[in-house]
């Protein structure tokens, strides 16, 4: 007998997980099997096996990333800041519980450091036991998992700092409020090197246009540089997405050096994927 949780409902023989977007906007997944779901302390967690995606990992009804596309996603937050800055020697993640951008950040042999600060143990657990096609094995001692909030994490000092910080967190609510803030990104800057940079995934450019543009506000008033690119992630609202980089020194990515086994980046992506649409740069007033 299966226990029907909250998001999901049976109709007939057909399980349905409703992704609720916004009050006008649900998505419905069709599910052949739920693989696990338990609350942490901190949020529900489910893996879901979709009929369409693949398993998913669903927080607080939310979708995280999917087998069939969550390389795209994590490609994009990891392999661009790393083509940017020319030698990172010591990275940052903050979130990220289902370990694909720190996979990503794995492949690259001049790393020393990999801190991924994750403020729920149970999505990494969760993750690395039903959802081997996002997280890998990981079995990389380069990377350190740290079970903290990011936002208390960044306020300790350490005899270190970073050249590379990826902010791959869930969407603006519950624990993840924090990361949107302008507080945050200031303790980013600060945890930074003089020739360091740092990316955040920043929404939707349709759906939800108001934090990406707080985001790039944000980061405009800490950074001399500020980036935006995007991806196409099928699995999240509206499918467009933006993340943007802010850098204290370096901003041509160099796709000539790109050599990592990947499935959706390559050196044509690296190049185009700075092209930005009229509408954003309207948006974001960059004309
Ligand atoms: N790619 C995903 C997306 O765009 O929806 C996000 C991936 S990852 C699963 C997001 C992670 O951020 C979650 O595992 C969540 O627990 C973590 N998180 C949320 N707030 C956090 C905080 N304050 N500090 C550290 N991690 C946090």
């Amino acid at each position: 007998m299966i226990k029907m949780e909250k998001y999901l409902r049976k109709i007939g023989n057909e399980i349905w997980f409703t992704e609720v977007d916004r009050d006008n906007l649900k998505l419905d997944y069709r599910i052949k099997d739920i693989i696990y779901s338990e609350n942490s302390l901190l949020q529900q967690i489910m893996v879901l096996d979709s009929y369409d995606f693949g398993r998913m990992l669903v927080l607080d009804g939310a979708i995280q990333t999917t087998a069939l596309d969550g390389y795209i996603y994590n490609e994009m937050i990891a392999h661009i800041p790393l083509n940017t800055h020319p030698n990172p020697k010591n990275v940052l993640i903050i979130g990220g519980g289902d370990c694909g951008a720190a996979r990503e950040v794995a492949k690259y042999s001049n790393i020393d450091r990999i801190d991924m600060v994750e403020i729920d143990e149970q999505v990494v657990n969760v993750c690395k036991d039903y959802l081997p096609e996002v997280s890998g094995d990981l079995s990389d001692p380069r990377v350190n998992f740290i079970f903290e909030d990011g936002t208390t994490f960044v306020k300790d000092k350490r005899d270190y700092l970073y050249d590379v910080i990826i902010v791959d967190s869930s969407d603006p609510v519950g624990p993840a409020v924090k990361l949107y803030e302008l507080e945050f990104y200031k303790d980013l800057y600060a945890n930074l090197n003089k020739d360091g940079l740092m990316v955040c995934q920043s929404e939707s450019p349709i759906f939800y246009s108001e934090t990406m543009i707080n985001i790039y506000k944000h980061l405009n008033s800490l950074f001399p540089i500020v980036k935006m690119y995007m991806a196409t992630v099928p699995t999240y609202p509206g499918g467009f997405w933006t993340f943007t980089m802010g850098s204290k020194k370096y901003w041509k990515p160099n796709p000539d050096k790109f050599d990592k086994d990947t499935l959706y980046i390559n050196k044509e992506i690296i190049k185009s994927c700075f092209a930005i649409p009229e509408f954003i740069k309207r948006l974001l007033d960059m004309n």
